[in-house]
C-alpha cells in the first residue's frame, strides 16, 4: 500500500535557509515539505510525460532543464549567453527577448565565492541570493563584487577563472566531506592578485562599474541523516521508478539510500511521489 503525497510536473525544489535548510518538493500545484520525510521510504514514479515549463506543451524530450524544443530555441533564458554572459549580444540588436533581457540581465549582479566542493567563483542576480547557493549545495558563500549587468559579471568571472574554478564537483558535494574555507581570506588574496585585470575592466566599463562588497560570509547546513560513501545516480530516462529511504537533501538532489537524484534535471517530468515501501 502506498500513500500519494504529491503528483504533477516537477519544478525546482523550493529551499529556504535554516539550520538545516528547509526544502519543499514542487510537483504541479502540490507542495511537499521534505523535512518531515527524512528517514522515510519514498517512491517517485515518472508517468512518461514531460510538459514544457514555459508553454505547457507535451514534449518527448526535455531541453534546457524543462523546455520543449521550440521554447528552447526561442527563449532568451535558454540562449548560450545565459551560461556565458560575456557573449551577451543585446547591443547587436539580436537578443531573443530584449524585454526579458532588460529585466533579468540588465540588473545588478554579484560575483561571489562559494564552497560546495572546494573554492569556486560564481555570478548571480542580486535577488537570487541566497537561493542560488543553496541550489548548489554550498556550505559557505561570500559576495565579493557587485556590477550593473550580467554581461559585466561574465567578464569579471572570466578573469577570476584564471585563478579559481567556476564548477562544483557534485559527487564531492554529495559526499559531504568538503572542508571549510576562509572565504574572506580567499577574497583578499584574489582581489590583490587580479587587481590589474579588474583595473582594466573598470577602465572599460567605468570607474564605479565594479564595486567591492563588504559582506559577511554565510554558512549553510542541509537536512542530511547520512552522506553516501559511493554516489550512484538515478535517472528517470533509464528507469521510471525511483525508490529508497530519504537520507538527505542537498543542492537540488534527493539523497536516497539507493542513490541520488538531481530533481532539477527532471524539471517538467510528470511524477507521482508516494510514501511507500522501497
Ligand atoms: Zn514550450
Amino acid at each position: 500500500m502506498t500513500d500519494s503525497l504529491a503528483r504533477g510536473c516537477l519544478a525546482k525544489m523550493a529551499v529556504e535557509p535554516g539550520d538545516p535548510a528547509r526544502y519543499t518538493l514542487r510537483a504541479g500545484d502540490d507542495r511537499l515539505p521534505l523535512g518531515p520525510l527524512l528517514g522515510e521510504p519514498l517512491r517517485l514514479a515518472w508517468s512518461g510525460a514531460i510538459a514544457c515549463t514555459n508553454c505547457g506543451r507535451a514534449t518527448r524530450k526535455s531541453f534546457g532543464q524543462g523546455h520543449c524544443y521550440p521554447c528552447f530555441k526561442r527563449l532568451a533564458r535558454c540562449d548560450t549567453c545565459i551560461m556565458k554572459p560575456e557573449l551577451c549580444h543585446y547591443f547587436q540588436g539580436t537578443c531573443r527577448e530584449p524585454e526579458w533581457g532588460e529585466s533579468h540581465c540588465f540588473q545588478p549582479h554579484i560575483v561571489y565565492l562559494a564552497n560546495a566542493s572546494g573554492l569556486k567563483v560564481g555570478i548571480t542576480r542580486a535577488t537570487q541570493v541566497p537561493t542560488r547557493w543553496l541550489d548548489q549545495g554550498a556550505i559557505q558563500a561570500l559576495p565579493i563584487l557587485e556590477v550593473d549587468s550580467r554581461q559585466q559579471s561574465g567578464f569579471v568571472e572570466m578573469l577570476f577563472k584564471e585563478e579559481v574554478s567556476d564548477r562544483t564537483n557534485w559527487r564531492a558535494m554529495l559526499k559531504g566531506e568538503t572542508p571549510e574555507l576562509d572565504l574572506p581570506g580567499e577574497r583578499d588574496r584574489l582581489l590583490e592578485r587580479l587587481a590589474p585585470g579588474l583595473a582594466e575592466l573598470r577602465e572599460r566599463f567605468g570607474a564605479d562599474a565594479i564595486r567591492e562588497l563588504d559582506a559577511s560570509p554565510r554558512s549553510f547546513t542541509y537536512p542530511v541523516l547520512e552522506y553516501p560513501t559511493k554516489v550512484a545516480s538515478h535517472n528517470f530516462d533509464k528507469r521510471a521508478e525511483v525508490a529508497g529511504r530519504l537520507m538527505g537533501i542537498k543542492g537540488q538532489y534527493l539523497m536516497l539510500d539507493s542513490g541520488v537524484i538531481n530533481l532539477r534535471k527532471f524539471t517538467g517530468y510528470e511524477v507521482a511521489v508516494s510514501h511507500g515501501e522501497s
